[in-house]
């Protein structure tokens, strides 16, 4: 078997013939001469092939998957000719690598498939490529693999808005209820950034949606009402719980500032991970804690109970959800906590989306962990240059994208390369 169908067999590319191979010892490195297999070129732009005569060409490589220790490449002269459709010269489209892009589709398959998994030091390290480059990689291949959004049926969404950079800067998410996947993220967090994904719906689309969730920010809100007016608005309980939680924080703090006595205080500054804690997951000596600051603090542990009992408000059955929210906010409202008189006003204004969201049984966990998830994804995509590369990074690891790695190629998939 001659070399060259020695490498056509190991590369297994669709649609690609190798013409010759050569080896750089000196620098660990293999490149391989090919070409697409059907001679007329192919247009990058508008993907029609014509029968011309090309403009010019020039030789490129691009990176491949390495061969054990050996780094491998493809390398073509690359041609321009003046396409009939588009009227203007442009550069031809190779099967091997997306337009514009120096690594082959295996190369950045499987570097988007570890980007998926892996942090940062792992895929630099497999792949040896640096980590704005991957952004780039993960962007097109998102492009490539992700569903289309048309093609998602959507009823039940929840949008909500995640900062990155030091917290400057946001981002709009959507998600989608019923699989738990991202379908959604653009820049921005005011109504506005809303408008690709409500204009990329169309109009059935827009009408199919049922129900949307969200945190109490009008920007939201008002958008919603406006352009998915048949839809119902309902209130992440997350949201409104993370919103007691802070509660709780501020009447912890003003209470240290209050005290004293130094030592008294920093012990209140300790409690502040037992307060927010869900009690079911506190340890015996968090409970202890507790019960002393029951005795030696009664506004912070008031504080404490006030947050518990709303949280007790959406585990609730519809049924009992109004009565048990009014006695709270009763409760709040005489309270003598400030930060609680203010929540219960801002939760007064809103509680018709916040039984809503009791009544259509929205979970909090699942958004709540997606959230999560999100924050952790943006954290690590720290070092990537664009907006747009940590919205693909935030596409690759939550919307459900199947990444199809080199190895699933299915043998005699193409005839040809296995020839
Ligand atoms: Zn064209």
């Amino acid at each position: 078997m001659s070399i060259n169908s020695v490498f056509r067999r190991l590369l297994a590319l669709q649609e690609t013939r190798v013409l010759g191979v050569e080896f750089f010892v000196a620098a660990m490195m293999i490149c391989v001469d090919v070409a697409p297999r059907r001679r007329n070129p192919t247009c990058s732009r508008c993907g029609r092939r014509y029968s011309v005569g090309s403009y010019d060409s020039d030789s490129r490589l691009w990176r491949h998957v390495d061969l054990g220790p050996w780094e491998l490449y493809l390398r073509y002269r690359i041609r321009r000719f003046l396409c009939p459709h588009c009227k203007t010269v442009v550069t031809e489209a190779v099967p091997w690598a997306e337009f514009a892009s120096t690594f082959t589709r295996d190369f950045e398959d499987v570097t988007s498939f570890l980007a998926q998994q892996a942090n940062q030091t792992v895929v630099g390290r497999t792949m040896k490529v640096a980590w704005p480059t991957v952004g780039n990689i993960v962007r097109r291949t998102v492009n490539r693999c992700g569903l289309p959004l048309r093609a998602a049926k959507l009823y039940r969404i929840g949008v909500d808005e995640i900062s990155y950079r030091k917290h400057h800067k946001y981002l709009s998410i959507v998600a989608d209820h019923d699989t738990g996947h991202v379908v959604w993220a653009g820049k921005g967090k005011s109504g506005d950034s809303l408008d690709p994904f409500l204009d990329s719906l169309g109009e059935e689309g827009r009408r199919a949606i049922r129900l949307v969730s969200m945190d109490m920010s009008q920007a939201y809100i008002s958008k919603v009402r406006e352009r998915l007016p048949l839809a119902i608005i309902v209130f992440d309980p997350f949201h409104v719980v993370k919103l007691a939680n802070d509660a709780v924080d501020k009447v912890r703090r003003q209470q240290v500032r209050a005290l004293k006595d130094k030592a008294e205080a920093t012990a209140l500054k300790k409690t502040r991970w037992v307060l927010l804690k869900t009690p079911e997951d506190l340890q015996p000596w968090e409970v202890e804690k507790l019960s002393v600051l029951a005795k030696v603090n009664r506004p912070l542990y008031r504080a404490y109970l006030l947050k518990e009992a709303l949280r007790a408000v959406f585990r609730e059955p519809p049924a009992k959800a109004e009565k048990r929210l009014d006695a709270w906010l009763a409760w709040a409202s005489r309270s003598r906590l400030p930060s609680f008189v203010t929540l219960g006003r801002t939760i007064r204004q809103h509680k018709a989306g916040i039984l809503a969201a009791i009544e259509h049984g929205l979970s909090n966990g699942r958004l709540e962990g997606l959230n999560n998830k999100i924050r952790l994804i943006s954290h690590r995509a720290y070092g990537f240059h664009s907006a747009e590369a940590l919205i693909a990074l935030v596409m690759l690891c939550c919307s459900g994208i199947d990444i199809p790695l080199p190895s699933d190629q299915r043998p005699g998939s193409d005839p040809y390369a296995i020839m």
